[in-house]
């Protein structure tokens, strides 16, 4: 039996947020079992908080954006993905901002600010999402599918029309071990002909070739060259682990990703919890399966978390 895990002490991280371009900072907090990931903001003397689960998704353009009551967190996803590619089940996330820092465009810096803190075994066994019958979303070419596995597994494949992309597949072990070596390093991309367009909606505008791997009609913007030959692929994986996370609960199953994004990734997650016949919990407590569908037992807008000490202070 596996058990829970959450940080030792807190980290830091500061920088811009990929799509807002506003400064924005985190602090990852340890946390009390089955707390989940909660991101928190420290206002008026108290914290509003906002769990990472799909109950409060957001908008899904081009990045997972989560929506509380009282603030909105843009561009979750490659923090949640660290978490959630660590094993780290319970963390406070106080944000600065409304964004999270970009940091060099991949989960990498996340992982880095994790191990600072230090992982820790809590006395609670983890529980599981266990999937015994395949369930799938798509839309026109894009699809996901979860099929019943002895181990938790992610298949992708990606099709762009572009010489340094084209179709890539890439099939990963759901393991820290795997996660640091193969995918926490993979950058955000994004086209060139894209970038301007993306301006005009409000997007991108912290992007910049240390945060995006940009790529030209032919090549590559970026004067470094890529960190793996396949990097878009394994960013998508990346952009997954951390939708998925959104569930509440690590999942065993094979997910097998065809031209997905934020929208598909998270249309999966709500389609899991809309089949509970599909799917089975390990290590439950009585009402965890209840507790899972719910999806919003936590609260939403003000909390009192009287242990911890805002890293940030807010006039
Ligand atoms: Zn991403």
């Amino acid at each position: 039996m596996r058990h829970q895990q959450t940080l030792t002490k807190s980290s830091f991280l500061s920088g811009i947020g990929l799509h807002s371009g506003n400064p924005a900072s985190i602090a990852i907090h340890p946390a009390p079992p089955n707390t989940g990931v909660i991101f928190i903001k420290h206002v008026d003397a108290h914290f509003q908080s906002c769990p990472a689960t799909i109950s409060f998704l957001g908008k899904t353009d081009h990045c997972t954006t989560l929506q509380a009551i009282d603030f909105q967190i843009q561009t979750v996803e490659h923090v949640l993905g660290a978490l959630a590619g660590l094993e780290i089940d319970n963390a406070y996330v106080e944000l600065q901002g409304t964004e999270t820092p970009a940091a060099d465009g991949s989960a990498a810096p996340f992982v880095d600010i994790l191990h600072q803190c230090g992982i820790l075994t809590q006395e609670e066994p983890r529980t599981y999402l266990k999937i015994v019958q395949p369930i799938s979303v798509e839309d026109e070419q894009r699809s996901i599918t979860v099929l019943p596995s002895a181990l938790p597994t992610i298949t992708y494949f990606i099709d762009f029309p572009h010489p340094l992309i084209q179709q890539q597949e890439y099939r990963h072990s759901c393991t820290p071990h795997e996660f640091q070596k193969n995918i926490a390093g993979a950058r955000t991309f994004a086209f060139r002909k894209e970038v301007e367009f993306l301006w005009s909606r409000g997007l991108g505008l912290g992007g910049s070739l240390y945060n995006t791997v940009v790529f030209s009609d032919t090549g590559l913007v970026n004067e470094d060259e890529l960190r793996f030959p396949n990097e878009c692929v394994r960013h998508k994986v990346l952009d997954l682990i951390g939708d998925l996370s959104l569930l509440g609960i690590p999942v065993i199953g094979h997910f097998i990703a065809k031209c997905a994004g934020h929208a598909l990734h998270a249309q999966l997650v709500q389609a899991i919890l809309k089949n509970p016949d599909k799917w089975i919990i390990l290590n439950a407590g009585k009402t965890e399966k209840e507790h899972i569908l719910n999806g919003n037992t936590f609260p939403a807008s003000t909390v009192y978390l009287p242990e911890l000490q805002p890293a940030f202070h807010y006039l």
